[in-house]
């Protein structure tokens, strides 16, 4: 198994709401909720959970687009052998560490300027971090044109000359341009036909081996997860409420929230009878969560206790590689999925 690259420790972001003339805080949104993980070097580590649980500003926190509310992220830069604390690093020496921490966005129609041709879309990154060597830029622009797929003259053209998903190979490109060691991909193919999902998937496949990268993959679509995922993490309301190896996510979730989503996969054997769990409400305002289990008043399997006593992400005995946050997770005998059936894997 390898090392970290990434360690999360109680991650906390809250917005505060302001309301009044003198814009006075009267409350919190708990975007993210005390969430630890940690990505091991080359793997792809998933996030999936419902629109608002938090995957997002997870990943933008980690990265520092926004200042954490509370909590670590430790950066281990395998090249240089030092270890970062993002979170608390001063902007003079985050800058140069943001070459080695990239995103793709979801979007590629809004991510690119369409006032930018492709050259200065890919270079611009390269340009921030010191290189003004007009050769050596152009030459790497192509190189990363043609691996991502795209062709050396497409480099004086515009964003609008293109489909999604060759916008989404430019974004990847620019992504790479400073070699970085860890991509996040925040639902970078949802906007994407299937059939362009599976390219941009498999491409990106390719460049992990090529480039040496670790990805923190964050999508909803689980066949999007089955297919390019080592490990899961599940969120709910801005918490981590499970974390495995993806195979066995799937096979036997721990956690009531974890076997909801899974019960929307479609069954690939016609003979067995798929029970959809629907579950009762709303995601929780994150501005007024539910007391105890933040997921009590929706789950099908809750107890008294589960709503005043708030169950801790623990490992179950014996099982070093899974994490859950369900306070009934060992008697619990859950559903999972064995298989995606074809028109609905990518
Ligand atoms: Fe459901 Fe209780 Fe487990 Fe929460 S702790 S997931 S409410 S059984």
């Amino acid at each position: 198994m390898s090392e970290p690259i990434i360690e999360v420790q109680n991650l906390k972001k809250h917005f505060p709401i302001d309301k009044g003339f003198f814009r006075r805080t009267v409350g919190h949104v708990r975007a993210v909720d005390d969430v630890s993980f940690s990505i091991r070097k080359g793997e792809v580590f998933g996030l999936v959970g419902e629109s608002g649980s938090g995957k997002s500003t997870t990943a933008l926190t980690i990265l520092r687009a926004w200042l954490p509310t509370a909590g670590r992220v430790t950066f281990h830069d395998y090249r240089s052998g030092r270890t970062h604390e993002l979170s608390s690093l001063r902007t003079r020496k985050l800058v140069p560490l943001r070459k080695e921490l990239q995103v793709v966005f979801q979007d590629p129609y809004s991510s690119l300027n369409s006032r930018m041709t492709v050259r200065e879309v890919i270079s611009e990154p390269m340009v921030i971090h010191g290189e003004h060597n007009s050769k050596k830029i152009d030459e790497k622009v192509v190189h990363l044109l043609e691996s991502v797929g795209l062709r050396a003259q497409h480099i004086n053209r515009y964003p609008h000359a293109f489909s999604g998903g060759q916008r989404q190979r430019i974004a990847i490109a620019r992504a790479l341009s400073v070699d970085p060691q860890f991509l996040v991909c925040d639902e970078s193919v949802s906007a994407l036909d299937v059939s362009v999902q599976a390219q941009i998937l498999n491409l990106l496949t390719d460049l992990q081996t090529q480039f040496d990268l670790t990805y923190l993959f964050i999508a909803h679509d689980l066949s999007v997860i089955k297919h390019i995922c080592d490990r899961v993490g599940v969120m709910y309301a801005g918490k981590l409420v499970e974390v495995a190896d993806t195979d066995d996510l799937f096979r036997a979730p721990r956690h009531p929230y974890t076997e909801s989503l899974l019960s929307a996969v479609p069954e690939a054997d016609p003979d067995v009878k798929a029970t959809r769990i629907v579950l009762e409400g709303e995601i929780p305002n994150p501005a007024n969560p539910p007391s105890g289990c933040y997921f009590h008043p929706r789950c099908p399997y809750a107890r008294e206790i589960c709503s005043t006593e708030e169950p801790q992400l623990g490992q179950p005995d014996g099982d070093t590689n899974r994490y859950d946050a369900c306070l009934f997770s060992d008697e619990l005998e859950l559903t999972g999925v064995n298989e995606i059936p074809e028109e609905h894997s990518i």
